[in-house]
């Protein structure tokens, strides 16, 4: 059985004293038997304050990014050394933020994806397509460049590292989503190219989720796909409830 995995990216929301307050509450209210995977990645600062507030629960702290280097002259940055030291075991990697606004091409997240690994830091991989990708049909070209240049370099063996999360850019933060069945259809186009490239467990195996204007009122249809095994979620995700109504919908 695949796990099922419901993220929050905060992005560069919260400060110290709000990052342990939506922590608190989250800790307060969570449910404490789910078989889902609970993941919160607030920005760096607040990290290892939050790996200390949820230690002994169910609930993972990640990170939104780490640098490819393994350390150096590299001003402003952070390593896979510092988060590990830290107990962060996950970080988020291919944000099309980071992409798009941080120039993150498919090759320097293939450095940053062997780093990760090498350290055996679990990977939240994220890739999708633009409007104007999805308008002129290219979505499905796009979303396999960005795999096969980015992730699919990797050994087999290293794929149970690997999480996928298909984020089409015109869903994110705009209200928007795409459909239960864009979702599916995409999903299952991954899980099949992976099934092709890598092999038919590493397909069955992988979990894939999905990003994009989750909501407490549009997840449940969304997480009932074969094919999507969770969520990355961004504005809902900075809510207590509304974030756990997300983890509680599927
Ligand atoms: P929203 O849920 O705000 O659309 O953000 C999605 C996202 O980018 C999560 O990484």
């Amino acid at each position: 059985m695949r796990k099922k995995i419901v993220a929050g990216n905060w992005k560069m929301n919260n400060d110290s004293k709000q990052t342990s307050a939506l922590l608190e509450e989250l800790l307060a209210k969570r449910p404490e038997k789910t078989e889902t995977k609970i993941v919160v990645a607030p920005t760096f600062i607040n990290l290892q304050a939050a790996v200390k507030q949820v230690a002994g629960s169910n609930i993972i702290v990640a990170a939104q990014n780490m640098h490819q280097a393994e350390s150096g002259a590299y001003t402003g940055e952070i390593s896979v050394d510092m988060l590990k030291g830290i107990n962060v075991n996950t970080v988020i990697l291919g944000h099309s933020e980071r992409r798009a606004y941080f120039g993150e091409t498919n090759s320097l997240l293939a450095e940053k994806v062997n780093t990760a690994l090498k350290h055996n830091v679990t990977i939240i991989f994220c890739f999708g397509e633009e409007l104007a990708d999805r308008q002129s049909g290219n979505h499905f070209n796009v979303v396999e460049s960005q795999l096969k240049e980015g992730l699919f370099h990797i050994d087999e063996n290293q794929w149970a590292n690997i999480v996928l999360a298909y984020e089409p850019v015109w869903a994110i933060g705009t209200g928007e989503t795409a459909s239960p069945e864009q979702a599916q259809e995409m999903h299952a186009f991954i899980r099949t190219l992976i099934k092709d490239t890598i092999s038919e467990k590493v397909a069955e195996e992988t979990s894939i989720l999905y990003g994009g204007s989750v909501k407490p009122n549009n997840a449940n249809e969304i997480f009932s796909k074969p094919d999507v095994d969770g969520g990355l979620i961004g504005g809902a995700a900075l809510k207590a409830d509304d974030f756990l109504a997300i983890v509680n919908a599927i």
